[in-house]
């Protein structure tokens, strides 16, 4: 037996292990949970480098968000934080004051708006020129698939009229001029090349930043969504300068420009690692969100749109697939249609080859036909579901969402299915997909139990498809670890697993729904290192 380097006792532990669902203390040596017992058994072990005394605090095994975009995140949250506002008159507020905060004609940047704000108004840049001064400004939408920019901003980019880009993508005109409403990332990017670069230190400054604030929050670690052999290099700074304080698995983003030889050069890197961080997937899109009308629906929505893939040509997506699953990557791919999700299952399952570890994906899954429910557990596909996307729909359809998609594909059953998939023996893996949602995962859990904002008792779920409490916890726990093929080592907590732990006040499952926001955290736990300690 190796030295013990910390010590947890005087604990509630659930270790999610049927062998030993419950323990009062943990040892933890060399980043690994080397046992699992009554205090006396741990005490004898010899002391630890370490022990801390929980005082009957509840340990879970560490929380790992399924879909996070943990680096390009902290980026893409600078500015005003324009989250959870519902009408233009707040969000021209909260822009102001940003203004206000900002140097004269420098950049007034936001994030988080949600489309309702412009349900009677268009979207329109011009509807805040006057709030910023005439400074540039550019506003990024709450699931970052559409932005909006300013006059100003617009002129400064060069953007006078429409572009056609190779990707579903639009700067939005009228009458030739652009309004400046910006759709998919193409679009988006447009504008954002005229933005002053960040420097290097600077944008490590916010990487190793949000990753504080993950841990802080309860999280051990996440699948990050979006990668390229630069954030390997980051990685590998972040963990040789003891900032990585997360545990990643990084895709590759494949974009539908790129071209096999682009493929085969990304091949070799499949298992590129550190101690806290592995490659191993390809990521893809296949559609963009049903808000923007540019998710892929088998038939349009309300407004006709909503009738394409991301992909133009949907066989050179299968192609991608094909070349990354034979080579024995996972792949996973944001679908948030029902046409989209069919696609991804199809390349899935012509390319005939499970992943190294791990399974295949499919992430979001808005809206789904009856007929394609059951080919998740048939075909091994893992659903990669976030509830909280659908706190901004309302229980009488009258959200923007709802409204697109009618009465039928916003049925039970039918959106956002996390119960549905669950009974139909599929794995369901939760996540935020922040900056899109909040990271903190107690929202997450919550969410998923109460298909409505905590808090707002008053308002009915969106529909019967909650989970119970232990059914969330575990698809942030063991199966988001089954997600990534490594349920040997991660997400519970048992001799010879990694030391992912996170320990609440109280029992997150038994805690209810409404309060779990508030749930303190007191301890979270990386690899065997303490990442967060509460005062
Ligand atoms: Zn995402």
């Amino acid at each position: 037996m190796s030295r013990v380097d910390l010590a947890l006792v005087g604990a509630r532990i659930s270790t999610l292990d049927p062998e030993r669902p419950a323990a009062a203390a943990v040892a933890i040596a060399d980043g690994e949970i080397v046992a699992v017992g009554s205090q006396a058994e741990i005490r004898e072990l010899g002391a630890a480098a370490e022990t801390i005394d929980l005082h009957g605090a509840v340990v879970v095994p560490g929380l790992t968000d399924s879909h996070i975009h943990p680096l390009q995140g902290a980026l893409d949250t600078r500015g005003a934080d324009l989250r959870d506002l519902t009408s233009l008159d707040d969000v021209r507020d909260a822009l102001a004051a940003e203004r206000q905060r900002c140097a004269p004609g420098q950049w007034v940047l936001g994030f988080g708006v949600e489309y309702g704000v412009f349900r009677e108004s268009g979207i329109r840049g011009d509807l805040f020129e006057d709030v910023v001064e005439g400074s540039p400004a550019l506003l990024s939408f709450m699931d970052l698939h559409t932005a909006v920019a300013t006059p100003r901003a617009l002129e400064l980019a060069g953007v006078t009229g429409p572009r056609a880009f190779s990707e579903n993508a639009e700067i939005v005109c009228r009458d030739g001029a652009p309004t400046g409403e910006l759709r998919e990332w193409a679009a988006v990017a447009t504008v954002e090349r005229a933005l002053p670069q960040l420097t290097d230190a600077e944008r490590y400054a916010l990487h190793a930043a949000a990753l504080r604030q993950h841990a802080a929050a309860g999280l051990t670690g996440g699948h990050a969504m979006d990668g390229t052999l630069a954030t390997h290099d980051l990685l590998r700074e972040l963990e040789a300068k003891g900032d990585l304080v997360q545990r990643f698995v990084v895709p590759f983003t494949i974009v539908p420009e790129s071209q096999p030889d682009d493929w085969t050069e990304l091949l070799p890197h499949r298992d590129a690692s550190g101690r806290r961080w592995r490659a191993g997937v390809a990521k893809f899109f296949i559609d963009g969100v049903i808000d923007a009308g540019t998710g892929w629906l088998y038939d349009p929505d309300s407004e006709g749109e909503c009738s394409l893939p991301f992909w133009p040509d949907p066989l050179h997506y299968r192609r991608a697939v094909a070349t990354f699953a034979r080579a024995g990557f996972q792949c996973a791919t944001h679908a948030t249609g029902d046409r989209g999700v069919r696609e991804a299952l199809d390349a899935y399952r012509d390319a005939g080859a499970a992943p190294r570890r791990g399974r295949h994906r499919i992430e979001h899954i808005e809206t789904l036909q009856p007929h394609d429910l059951p080919r998740f557990a048939a075909e091994r596909v893992v659903a990669s579901m976030q509830a909280q996307h659908m706190l901004w729909c309302e229980p009488d359809r009258s959200d923007n969402w709802s409204q697109r998609l009618g009465p039928e594909r916003s049925a039970p059953g039918r959106a956002f299915p996390i119960r549905s998939l669950r009974e139909s023996g599929a794995v369901v893996a939760l996540g935020s997909d922040w900056p899109v949602a909040r990271f903190d995962p107690r929202l997450g859990l919550s969410a998923a139990r109460l298909r409505r904002p905590p808090s707002l008792q008053n308002r009915l779920p969106y529909d019967d498809e909650a989970i119970d409490a232990l059914a969330a916890l575990a698809g942030y726990t063991t199966l988001a670890a089954a997600t990534i093929g490594e349920e040997d080592r991660l997400g519970r907590i048992r001799p010879g697993f990694a030391a992912d732990i996170t320990v609440f006040a109280d029992d997150p499952v038994e805690c209810d729904p409404d309060a779990l926001p508030d749930l303190p955290v007191l301890l979270t736990v990386v690899d065997g290192e303490v990442v967060h300690r509460a005062d």
